[in-house]
């Protein structure tokens, strides 16, 4: 049986995504991180629901560092949008390899945040993991290139799904087949991503670049 890291928030997508592997028996262990910005609140609840395993990761310190420089830029505000997955999914990587899990796997969805989620966007954070071939994105797989495990049969990729877009209704129907109780609904993000805090942020960082957040 295939074993896999899931990168779960504890919104919808990720517990959809660790749905979608479970029908073909995949074994699942989530993995979720506490940073200044966010934290694994929500990822508890879902593994709860979901009756996993789950594994959190405290990496304020070296999210910050990135936060203050991120080498890809940021999005409308200061949210790193692809350097922030790209060292979450670089920590399931030093994981998947100690712990002897198959692959890693995500609840990104194609083309739903137009700037981070774009099909150059997942190959740059593909990239950045040292994942490549060994990430799976379950709800849009069919619309990406074919990963490792699909190729060696670990994976039916006739079973993974092509969702792509902004439209939750697809969601919104495997809600449904799942029987999903409850789950967070869809946010903008994490603290990064709203003006206010953003624009706080922005000042510190400018006046005392060094800084440590409590
Ligand atoms: S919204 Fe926040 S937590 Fe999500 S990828 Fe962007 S910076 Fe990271």
């Amino acid at each position: 049986m295939a074993k896999t890291l899931v990168l779960l928030s504890g919104g919808l997508d990720s517990m959809l995504a660790a749905h979608v592997l479970m029908d073909q028996g995949v074994e699942i262990t989530g993995l979720s991180f506490n940073s200044n910005f966010f934290n694994t609140a929500k990822a508890k609840k879902a593994a709860g629901e979901l009756g996993i395993e789950l594994i959190e990761i405290d990496f304020s310190d070296e999210h910050l560092e990135m936060v203050k420089n991120p080498e890809h830029g940021y999005g409308k505000k200061m949210n790193p949008c692809i350097d922030c997955p790209g060292l979450m999914l670089k920590k399931a990587k030093e994981i998947m390899d100690k712990e002897g899990f198959d692959f890693v796997a995500t609840g990104e969805v194609l083309g739903q945040r137009p700037m981070s989620q774009n099909k150059e966007s997942l190959k740059v954070v593909e990239k950045i993991s040292g994942l490549e071939g060994k990430l799976i994105r379950p709800l849009s797989a069919k619309l990406l290139d074919e990963s490792e495990p699909e190729k060696n049969g670990k994976l039916i990729r006739e079973r993974l799904l092509d969702i792509s877009g902004r439209s939750r209704q697809k969601q919104l129907e495997l809600v449904k087949k799942y029987g999903i109780k409850e789950y967070a609904s869809p946010g903008g993000g994490c603290l990064l991503t709203d003006p206010e805090f953003s624009e706080k942020l922005l000042k510190i960082l400018e006046y005392w670049p060094d800084c440590i957040l409590a």
